[in-house]
């Protein structure tokens, strides 16, 4: 901790006196100190209340420093703007892909050891001495004996899980990677679509994988008989797959199709799924390998084209096959292991995440007033808004000040005492709300002209007088972004006092030596 500090020290210094647009400021935030501060954390990472208040309030500072948000800023609103996780949720990201990444070792990878052989392998696999079968220890919570990573590691994931996993996880071998025993073609959309279309129907064999809304996954092909008449196969697959499989699936599947036919006629497989089609280059270990070693396997006895077409353009063999894939995904799988694919067990991964950040900011927004809940409202995806991310500092800020309602106005000013009253002080008159300042106060009358004839360009609605809270609305639009920044360019709304308007001149003095640091650093960081 006291080496990330350093880093910290020495970031802050880099973001605060050099004004680094918020998107550069948060690169460097993550790469340099966040990676020192969570170093080894898949490892230690088991619920410490003091670590991770620790971190949180480390990631807080990091916030701050990217968003140029105030100090009295709420959490919530500060560690979300700056597109950065919260401490928790942070933590359990990178355990939870330490363990998927454990899981997609080969079998006899000592590392994947760690974790408990009936979590990997099923109940029913575990090996004579390693644990009895059915052993599940690290399934019970209760379990008082000392702390184990492995089944930590373990309850960890199949907690966040949405399918069984007691007949384990799909598994990878070490093995010579070997290339595709015959031709993968991607070429760009328009004439891939033409090459397709081109194709003679004798040669062609259309694969499709699908997934429905309840997680239920299946692989279809279809192809012409001689006479012309279509032939169909569909393979459910059940829950615990992701369409990435199901179309591997279905590419096995055509290859199986085309060997049984027995001549030595060359045969095209057309998919529509890019990463699919790149994990059939090679056999190395990781999601998909043992479809793509059988793939290789049946391949080598054929003339075989693996072909990518772009889905949903109307072309019927793509149609067809997509159809039986929806169909076999409604039906229940047939017999045999029901091992959870990795590519399942990732996407589990990054949608608990998710939730469990939104579920976060939820509870932060929860503590704040009524009408701090009306008026800030995050933008959907969970990243810095991209148009603040490259502004310069000193106008991001105050943009960002803006959002939280802890800003540089009359009302926010007043009510932490800093200043005696909340008196506008471009009109002398009204309150100087958020609101005021936006769309009411006449010094700015020429300005909000501008903000509404820009805000109309980049087709956001201007706000109406019927409407109630239009400042959440805009400030929660990242369309809006662009023309509130250039509304807070050309008006002195919400800037800062004397000093702090010195820093922000000597911050846009300093942006070019800020840059070239920053090019140091990622350097650096990255060597
Ligand atoms: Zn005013």
């Amino acid at each position: 901790m006291r080496k990330a500090r350093a880093a910290e020290n020495w970031v802050q210094h880099l973001c605060l006196s050099h004004g680094l647009a918020p998107g550069l400021a948060r690169q460097v935030q993550v790469a340099a100190v966040q990676s020192v501060a969570l170093y080894g954390a898949e490892l230690w990472w088991q619920g410490q209340k003091d670590r991770l208040a620790g971190i949180q309030l480390m990631i807080n500072r990091q916030a701050r420093a990217i968003t140029g948000m105030l100090k009295t800023t709420p959490v919530g609103p500060l560690v979300r703007e700056a597109g950065l996780a919260p401490a928790e949720a942070l933590l359990e990201a990178r355990q939870l892909r330490y363990t998927t990444r454990l899981l997609s070792l080969p079998e006899n990878h000592p590392a994947k050891k760690i974790l408990p052989v009936s979590f990997r392998e099923g109940d029913q696999h575990a090996q004579p001495g390693e644990q009895t079968p059915g052993n599940r220890r690290w399934a019970d919570s209760s379990n008082r004996g000392p702390w184990s990573l492995g089944q930590h590691l373990a309850r960890q994931l199949a907690s966040i899980l949405p399918a069984d996993p007691s007949e384990g996880f799909e598994s990878t071998i070490q093995t010579t990677s070997s290339q595709f025993p015959g031709q993968i073609e991607v070429l760009p959309g328009p004439e891939a679509l033409a090459a397709a279309q081109s194709l003679s129907p004798r040669l062609a064999i259309w694969s499709d994988g699908s997934r429905l809304e309840n997680g239920r996954c299946g692989a279809g092909i279809a192809w012409q008989e001689p006479g012309g008449t279509w032939k169909t196969q569909g393979i459910p697959l059940g829950k615990g797959y992701e369409v990435f499989d199901a179309e591997l699936c279905g590419v096995v599947q055509a290859l199986w199709v085309a060997w049984k036919v027995g001549d030595q006629r060359p045969v095209t497989i057309l998919l529509d799924s890019q990463a699919a089609i790149a994990r059939l280059r090679h056999t190395q270990p990781g999601p998909g390998q043992a479809l793509a070693i059988q793939a290789h396997a049946i391949a080598k006895g054929l003339h075989a084209t693996i072909q990518w077409v772009p889905g949903h353009a109307g072309v019927e063999g793509n149609e067809r096959a997509d159809q039986v894939a929806k169909q076999a995904a409604g039906k229940p799988p047939g017999r045999g292991p029901k091992e959870i694919s990795l590519a399942f067990a990732c996407r589990a991964r990054t949608e608990a995440v998710t939730t469990q950040k939104q579920r976060w900011l939820t509870k932060e927004l929860s503590q704040r007033s009524q009408q701090g809940q009306r008026i800030y409202r995050p933008q959907k995806n969970w990243r810095l808004d991209p148009t603040a991310a490259v502004a310069p500092k000193h106008l991001a800020s105050r943009y960002f000040q803006l959002k939280s309602g802890h800003a540089a106005i009359g009302e926010h000013l007043h009510q932490i005492q800093a200043q005696e009253d909340a008196t506008c002080k471009g009109c002398g008159l009204s309150r100087e709300t958020i609101h005021h300042l936006l769309f009411e106060c006449r010094r700015w009358r020429h300005q909000r002209n501008k903000l509404y004839r820009d805000l109309e360009l980049d087709g956001v609605m201007r706000p109406t007088a019927a409407e109630e809270h239009p400042q959440g609305r805009l400030l929660g639009e990242p369309r809006a972004t662009r023309a509130l920044l250039q509304f807070l360019a050309s008006t002195s709304v919400a800037l800062p006092r004397a000093h702090l308007q010195r820093t922000a001149e000597r911050a846009r003095r300093d942006d070019e030596w800020g840059l070239e640091a920053l090019e140091e650093a990622i350097r650096t960081g990255e060597g």
